[in-house]
């Protein structure tokens, strides 16, 4: 009974990719080129080389072009600025991603409204994140909209439900939250100066658990049958000697016992983010081209 709790986000993301590999053929064959995303990185951070790297290489694997940026940690915030404006006019360009974090010396704000909005793949520009409030089209941030999907796809309709997203930040918990109301979910925030978290998860028909704290959430906090969406990615210490492995924000072994469904860590959200950058990129490649996307 428990296997068929696990929303398993490794396939559910292989399944997105399929379906974007096929549209992004079908781009080439209307529009005369490939779908195109550029990631710009800038410093030598390992985890950032790592997803810049996994980044490249599936928007190859799903037909689209990447076009990668490595700039030195030294790059100033006006050539990264002048970098910016030469994607935004160029037409083989219909995504831009700055991998964050920045250097110190940089200004992340001011470069992500340097972004075109309609090439803002990443959905973090404060115009995009306007249109979610409002509900017009824009760009999603992808780690909230992919954790979206999976529930839309466990639970159908989410109308009327109890959502509780723990944690507010600007990529993660307040799109997050955005999302679940614009699906009529009954939605509550709730961060570091929550009172009494554990009640107000209690309430909670969906639980999407947005900390970096790992295995705060326990499994006594749920309310039995909920639906748990894990985002933490916290690297701890292993059993053995030397060795680390990842956890999430959830207590996965309590919380599986409660919970009707449950997305592990690693396998749940993570796999999901980078197939709705490409999702995001193809849906860019679409509009930027005035091309209708047939259902
Ligand atoms: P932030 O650090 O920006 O935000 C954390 C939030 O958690 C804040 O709003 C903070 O509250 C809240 N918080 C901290 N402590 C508590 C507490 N004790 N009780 C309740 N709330 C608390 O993190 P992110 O949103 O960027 O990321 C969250 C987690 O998700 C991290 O583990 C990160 O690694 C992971 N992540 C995973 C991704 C993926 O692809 N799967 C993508 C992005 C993030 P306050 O605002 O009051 O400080």
């Amino acid at each position: 009974a428990n296997a068929s709790k696990l929303i398993d986000g490794k396939s559910f993301a292989e399944g997105l990719r399929a379906r974007v590999a096929t549209a992004a053929s079908r781009f080439k064959a209307a529009v005369g080129r490939k779908a195109g995303l550029a990631v710009v990185l800038v410093g030598e951070d390992p985890a950032s080389q790592v997803y810049v790297r996994s980044k490249g290489k599936q928007t190859v694997a799903c037909g689209m072009s990447s076009f990668e940026h490595k700039l030195p940690a030294s790059t100033s915030e006006a050539e990264l600025l002048a970098l910016v404006a030469k994607l935004n006019a160029d037409q083989a360009v219909d995504g831009i991603l700055v991998q964050l974090p920045l250097p110190d010396h940089v200004d992340e704000q001011k470069v992500i409204a340097a972004i075109s909005p309609d090439k803002d793949v990443d959905g973090f520009h404060v115009t995009n994140a306007g249109r979610l409030a409002v509900g017009q089209p824009g760009f999603v941030p992808c780690t909230p909209l992919g954790c979206l999907m999976m529930l839309k796809h466990r639970l159908g309709s989410l109308d009327g439900l109890d959502a509780v997203v723990i944690g507010r930040s600007n990529i993660v918990g307040k799109p997050m939250a955005q999302l679940l109301l614009a699906e009529s979910c009954t939605v509550t925030v709730a961060h570091s100066r929550t009172r009494d978290l554990p009640a107000v998860v209690r309430r909670a028909d969906i639980v999407v658990a947005a900390v970096g704290r790992p295995e705060m959430v326990k499994g006594e906090w749920l309310k039995p049958g909920a639906t748990v969406i894990d985002v933490g990615i916290n690297r701890v210490p292993a059993a053995e000697e030397g060795k680390t492995r990842l956890v999430g924000d959830v207590d996965f072994a309590s919380a599986l016992a409660v919970a009707g469904a449950i997305t592990p860590v690693p396998g749940g959200v993570g796999p999901m983010t980078i197939a709705v950058l490409l999702r995001n990129t193809l849906v860019a490649a679409y509009r930027n081209a005035g091309v209708v996307l047939e259902k």
